[in-house]
């Protein structure tokens, strides 16, 4: 008995010393960004955990699932494996014949929004048409991915025609557009040439993206990826007067391919099933090893007054997703 009570009493010690060295380790390693934040762009990963452990990892308390109609059931497990955790939106390539069905059964299913739209169709087409029409009819937001120079990590052009994109906005008022990648910020200068993906330096005032944003209710912003981490970063002083111009209208999501939060990527990205995107930062990237949702969350609480940051990560995109 007595050795017994002896082990026991050993037993719980170490216990409590592997807790204290956790808890040490956990504070150390703990983000705390002062308000719940909501990643509006997060692919659905590969295995089932994957993106809890993204969002945990980086302290954001919510976050959407962008998924194909095709892996909506591993989405769905996620929801549920999670609850309050996670919602999704649905993506579909626009020129499948049947993608405005597939799209309205997803919201029939579950599916708050529709997203990202990624196809290499000009914005104005009929096919994006055809979405934005039955995004009003839904009355759910879509998501946008904006590109106009292929590179690397995302070959091809997408959605070609954001200069002109306020015939879109007009043409379709009810229609609550989430602007996001490349072209989107890229498009926040006046002097976008069209020419490179990450423009660098200061921010000639005046770009269709800030005009639009101004001029139309209908236009939200998406905060997630490269892109918008390179807008934040190539002109700071431009980016604060531009969060607090917009600070209703923008929205924090990361697009962030690591793995875990903290910057760890896989050898390889992607994989069966992996979300699309250009999450993944590139090697040559500035953001290569790190994750993009703690650097733009870092980024934009650095730039953005509290009461600003806390509408940019919380409660803008949870008014608009009703949630
Ligand atoms: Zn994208
Ligand atoms: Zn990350």
């Amino acid at each position: 008995m007595t050795s017994n009570r002896i082990d026991r009493r050993g037993f719980v010690r170490s216990v409590l010393a592997v807790a204290a060295v956790h808890k040490v380790w956990a504070q150390a390693d703990a983000v705390d960004w002062g308000s719940s934040v909501i990643d509006i762009h997060l692919h659905l990963r590969g295995d089932l955990d994957g993106n809890f452990r993204h969002i945990s990892g980086c302290g954001v308390t919510k976050a959407v699932l962008l998924t194909n109609v095709n892996a909506e059931d591993r989405a769905q497990q996620v929801v549920q494996k999670y609850p309050g955790r996670f919602v999704r939106f649905a993506s579909v390539d626009v020129l499948q014949p049947n993608a405005a069905d597939e799209l309205r059964k997803a919201i029939r299913e579950g599916a708050i929004g529709f997203g990202e739209i990624k196809s290499q169709v000009q914005a104005a087409s009929p096919e994006m048409q055809r979405l934005y029409a039955l995004a009003a009819e839904l009355d759910v937001p879509i998501t946008l991915h904006f590109q106009e120079v292929s590179q690397a990590g995302s070959v091809g052009t997408y959605n070609t025609g954001l200069k002109k994109f306020d015939a879109m906005l007009k043409a379709f008022p009810k229609t609550k557009f989430i602007g996001h990648a490349d072209a989107f910020w890229a498009n926040v200068s006046a002097d976008y040439a069209e020419d490179t993906s990450y423009p660098k330096g200061p921010i000639k005032p005046g770009g269709v993206t800030d005009r639009f944003l101004t001029d139309y209710a209908n236009l939200y912003a998406d905060m997630s990826a490269n892109s918008c981490n390179n807008f934040l970063n190539r002109d700071p002083e431009f980016a604060a007067g531009f969060l607090v111009r917009h600070q209703n209208k923008l929205m924090f999501g990361s697009d962030c391919g690591c793995l875990d939060g903290r910057g760890t990527v896989a050898p390889r990205q992607g994989g069966p099933g992996a979300g699309r995107g250009n999450g993944a930062a590139a090697v040559s990237s500035p953001l290569a090893g790190k994750c993009i949702a703690r650097e733009t969350l870092t980024m934009l609480k650095k730039l953005a007054p509290a009461d600003v940051f806390r509408k940019i990560v919380w409660e803008n995109a949870t008014r608009l997703l009703r949630i």
